[in-house]
């Protein structure tokens, strides 16, 4: 094996972000481990066998409120914008969601202004003080007719668990809105990569310095190189250290993508099923890329306990865990300069925007080690 200055465990956003800076900026000669045949980690699209552009991990709606990190991205992409609009199929009707005043008129069959509709939910919101799990949390906002019909049966098939198990972040992010926005969330930019996420992400790899070694474990590689500066971890964190203290719980999920002859077969990009049928959602992802082609794919969505990690486990006992792991990470980071950043490094539900913002500090943490030592 070559020499190298900095070993990087993943080539999802995170790998990718930190070997490109590496590279470029202090002229670093750095390696890519990737276990998956394909770079760009969960954002990771392709085209299906039918020729349309599919999410392979799951529906990635790119948002961010940074202009340096949006910038930084547009140097290897063009963008369309996002069209993110989401329904729920609820009472054999779909409604806007997040709730908003439409979905309220909708739902109660009357029409409301602003202050009215607040008004209206405290009335039928249950007084909680202080919400200590999901349930709680859309009962002390909505009231219970709302939250049957829109969280309780989405979020007992997403999680496999009652919403009164999970810490009231989970139900928490998503915002009710007392106007008339149907967009899926707020950001300034609300963007996709006009080529794909992955195109975006090979070309960012794609520079001198760089190497990308493709379907290899890096717990293997790793016995056989020292870099000479650094490493970055963007694996499961649990799995690094052997599992000594357990595993760390994640939740998985089951895609069945299905090709269909017509231009679309949807009216918007996702419909959530929270009280039908076994998968959670349907996604039709040529709303969001806008792909020209006379036929679409669905993929429908089913969550599960066992596969591919794809969402931590907000839970008070999996936190617990994780810190015992973090503290392990720490005394890594400081006596031999391996660095943990990531969704699965650090059990965190991040958006890619988030992920990259870690990315970019921990660059920067690295560099001024760096010039320091
Ligand atoms: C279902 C789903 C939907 C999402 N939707 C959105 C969205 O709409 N908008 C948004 O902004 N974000 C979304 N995200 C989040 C987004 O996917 C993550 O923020 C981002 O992918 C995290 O980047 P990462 O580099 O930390 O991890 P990853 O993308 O997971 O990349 C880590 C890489 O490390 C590799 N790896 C792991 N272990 C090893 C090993 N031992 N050896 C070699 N390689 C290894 C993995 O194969 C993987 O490629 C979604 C995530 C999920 C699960």
């Amino acid at each position: 094996m070559e020499d190298y200055d900095l070993l990087i465990c993943g080539a999802g956003p995170v790998g990718s972000v930190i070997a490109n800076r590496a590279a470029e900026e202090l002229g670093w000669k750095v390696l890519v481990v990737e276990k998956r045949h394909h770079v760009a980690g969960n954002c990771f699209d392709e085209f299906h066998q039918s020729g349309v552009m599919i999410h392979r991990y799951g529906p990635h709606y790119f948002r961010t409120n940074n202009e340096e990190l949006l910038s930084y991205l547009s140097r290897f992409t063009d963008w369309v914008p996002g069209n993110y609009i989401v329904k729920s199929c609820t009472r054999g009707e779909l409604f806007p969601f997040p709730i908003n005043l439409l979905t309220l008129e909708q739902f109660f069959k009357r029409s409301f202004s602003a202050e009215e509709a607040e008004a209206f939910l405290r009335e039928k919101a249950i007084k909680i003080e202080t919400p200590q799990n999901s349930e709680e949390f859309v009962l002390s906002r909505v009231g219970r007719e709302m939250y049957e019909a829109f969280y309780k049966g989405y979020t007992e098939k997403q999680w496999g668990v009652s919403p009164s198990e999970l810490d009231p972040s989970v139900c928490g992010r998503i915002p009710i809105r007392y106007n008339r926005d149907c967009r899926y969330v707020d950001h300034k930019h609300q963007l996709t990569p006009k080529l794909g996420f992955t195109e975006l992400f090979r070309r960012m790899l794609d520079v001198p310095r760089v190497k990308v070694l493709l379907n290899s474990n890096f717990l293997e590689i790793s016995r056989s190189i020292q870099p000479k500066f650094a490493t970055v971890f963007t694996g499961p964190i649990d799995e690094y250290f052997g599992f000594r203290f357990g595993k760390l719980p994640w939740r998985s999920l089951h895609f069945d993508f299905v090709g269909y002859n017509e231009k679309f077969r949807q009216p918007c990009v996702q419909i959530n099923y929270p009280n039908d049928y076994l998968y959670t959602r349907t996604v039709e992802i040529k709303h969001v890329t806008h792909q020209d082609c006379p036929n679409t794919v669905i993929s429908y969505e089913y969550s599960r306990a066992e596969g591919d990690p794809y969402y931590p486990v907000p839970a008070k006992p999996n936190e617990q865990l994780f810190q015992r792991y973090w503290q392990l990470a720490q005394e890594e980071e400081r006596s031999r300069s391996v660095y943990f950043v990531g969704r699965l490094a650090t059990y965190r539900y991040y958006n890619t925007d988030q992920v990259i913002e870690e990315a970019f500090k921990t660059f920067d943490k690295i560099k001024a080690r760096h010039k320091a030592a």
